[in-house]
């Protein structure tokens, strides 16, 4: 299959990932931008609706590809999943976040800063020690870093991710489920898990004030987190009825294109900076 892709490769499987002969090469460069500095992490502000404060970002990966240029997460992060690539890949960016979280917090800036995890990493029993030892190295407090998580890691062998999340929890990290809405078996596991944050996945949110089905079930998730001691954060919020709707219900936090785009740390400062406050 030869077409144009959204990201610049030019020849794609089926699956939307790069086909055979590019593969190779793309996996060969990807060991090396893991090994080098070529993977960066964008940051996008999560507000609390109440103070309407920024108090925390969530990272999300880029890579600087030295010819393709910038390229985003759905183009490389399939191809880091099946080459068993995501331990490193999640270790680069937890250790490039809490960099960043302890240089803003020697500056007096006091964020919280959340990394996505995937399924394969839950199901990395020696993730919670490397993630205590980059929380040392940084002198970051536990407290300050959220691990995103999907509905999905619950698929493949519940009992070890269950495990994994618990030793981290008992690190003192926080923990969200991700996309929450989307997935399966949700109500069962909000029982069980220990978590403490619920973001609403961005379909929710993009016709909530023109959708009454939407909204209701926005309302109503709301109501959930509350009962269950959770905060809730609502992704993708684009426009200005749409924070205004959440904050009117009392919604914790939102993110979005609206509020902030993810981007490098320079210039997330520099909008911060810019903030009133
Ligand atoms: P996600 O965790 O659900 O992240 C939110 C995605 O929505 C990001 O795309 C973000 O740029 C985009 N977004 C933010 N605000 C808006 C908005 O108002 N409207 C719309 N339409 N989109 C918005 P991005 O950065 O391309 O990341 C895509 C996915 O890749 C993420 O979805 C996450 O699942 C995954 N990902 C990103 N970074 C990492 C990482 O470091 N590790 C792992 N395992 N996965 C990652
Ligand atoms: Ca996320
Ligand atoms: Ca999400
Ligand atoms: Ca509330």
């Amino acid at each position: 299959v030869a077409k144009r892709g959204k990201h610049g490769f030019e020849i794609w499987a089926p699956d939307g990932t790069p086909a055979s002969r590019d593969r190779l090469e793309t996996l060969e460069q990807l060991r090396t931008a893991l090994d080098t500095d070529q993977l960066d992490v964008h940051y996008q502000p999560k507000l609390d609706l109440r103070t309407g404060c920024v108090t925390g970002v969530e990272a999300l990966v880029r890579w600087n590809h030295p010819e393709r240029g910038l390229l985003y997460p759905d183009v490389f992060l399939p191809l880091a999943e099946q080459a068993g690539l995501m331990r490193r890949l999640a270790l680069r960016v937890l250790e490039r976040s809490l960099r960043d979280l302890q240089a803003w917090r020697a500056d007096g800036l006091d964020l919280s800063v959340a990394v996505n995890l995937s399924v394969s990493n839950l199901q990395d029993v020696a993730l919670p020690e490397q993630v205590e030892m980059l929380l040392d190295a940084f002198g970051v407090p536990a407290g300050s870093l959220v691990l995103e998580i999907t509905e999905d890691v619950l698929m493949s062998d519940a009992a070890r991710s269950q495990q994994v999340m618990a030793a981290l929890r008992r690190l003192g990290v926080r923990l969200s489920i991700d996309d929450y809405g989307t997935g399966y078996s949700s109500l069962a596991y909000l029982r069980a898990l220990p978590v403490d944050e619920l973001k609403l996945d961005r379909s929710f949110a993009s016709n909530l004030t023109s959708d009454e089905r939407a909204a209701a079930i926005v309302r109503s998730t709301l109501q959930l987190s509350e009962d269950l001691g959770m905060s809730m954060v609502v992704e993708g919020v684009e426009d200005a009825a749409t924070l205004a709707a959440l904050r009117a219900w009392g919604c914790d936090y939102a993110q979005g294109y609206h509020i902030a785009r993810p981007q490098p740390a320079d210039r997330f400062l520099a909008w911060l900076a810019d903030q009133p406050t």
